[in-house]
């Protein structure tokens, strides 16, 4: 059955030494909770292999934010899936809103990574979601659908078997702004639908399906007793160990 996940995305935060720091102080948090649902951190690339020197990641997975769309060669200031996987991550986020927005990712683009990713054994956490007029003008329904088939379609049921999702409501990002506990399971039981229309209700009772967008210790439980919700994808509140200990025990 699928796995209920609080992931960390702390973005473009935290120095080496802050984010070791900060590493090692959800780690120890850890140690002394009993969490009913997997934890996992991703931090900038920078980070990676120190961070996973300091934790242990029986309790705590570490993720990259971001890979390339190519496997190695000139293509200055790039970090591919096999550097990721070479620091000990397991994880990676990809497709998330900032990256599609700020850095013109595709879906072509997306599914290359997304390739790399499981060609080099890392676990993606795949973002989709609507900006806030598709949310007005009621399209998101379709926008979803639509990121999900066209980057990840293409793949076989045993590829997408091993994919999370997160889905991430733009509007919702950084915004202060939570999408009610109804609206993220109506979305997140569409998203299983969808799933499901291509590769059978097995493998889509299978895929953990993470919501994203400002999360905090005070809304998680509530989305969280959602039945299609399966977890939280976390900006803001991961930075700070009790905010994101607050989400992982709201669980
Ligand atoms: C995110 O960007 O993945 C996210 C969910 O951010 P925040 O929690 O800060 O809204």
């Amino acid at each position: 059955m699928r796995k209920n996940i609080v992931a960390g995305n702390w973005k473009m935060n935290t120095t080496l030494q802050e984010g070791v720091a900060l590493a090692e102080e959800v780690n120890a948090a850890l140690a002394g909770a009993q969490p009913k649902c997997d934890v996992v951190i991703c931090v900038p690339f920078t980070h990676l292999a120190s961070v996973n020197a300091v934790i242990d990641q029986n309790r705590l997975g570490l993720g990259a934010e971001n890979c390339a769309d190519h496997e190695k060669g000139a293509y200055t200031g790039e970090v591919s899936a096999p550097m990721v996987a070479s620091t000990g991550a397991k994880y990676v986020i990809l497709g998330h809103s900032e990256r599609r927005q700020y850095y013109g990712e595709t879906s072509e683009i997306l599914t290359e990574k997304v390739k790399l990713a499981l060609a080099n054994g890392l676990t993606p956490i795949f973002c989709i979601g609507e900006v806030l007029e598709e949310r007005e003008n009621g399209t998101y329904n379709e926008v979803v659908k639509k990121q999900i088939e066209d980057a990840l379609f293409g793949f076989s049921a045993e590829e997408f078997g091993k994919l999370v999702l997160a889905y991430e409501p733009v509007w919702a990002i950084g915004t202060g702004k939570t999408a009610t506990a109804e609206q993220a399971e109506d979305m997140h039981a569409h998203i299983r639908n969808v799933i499901a229309g291509k590769y059978g209700q097995e493998v889509a009772d299978n895929t953990s399906i993470l919501y994203g967008g400002s999360c905090k210790p005070s809304n998680a439980a509530e989305l969280f007793a959602k039945p299609d919700v399966d977890g939280g994808l976390i900006g803001g509140a991961a930075l700070k160990c009790d905010d994101f200990m607050g989400i992982v025990n709201a669980f």
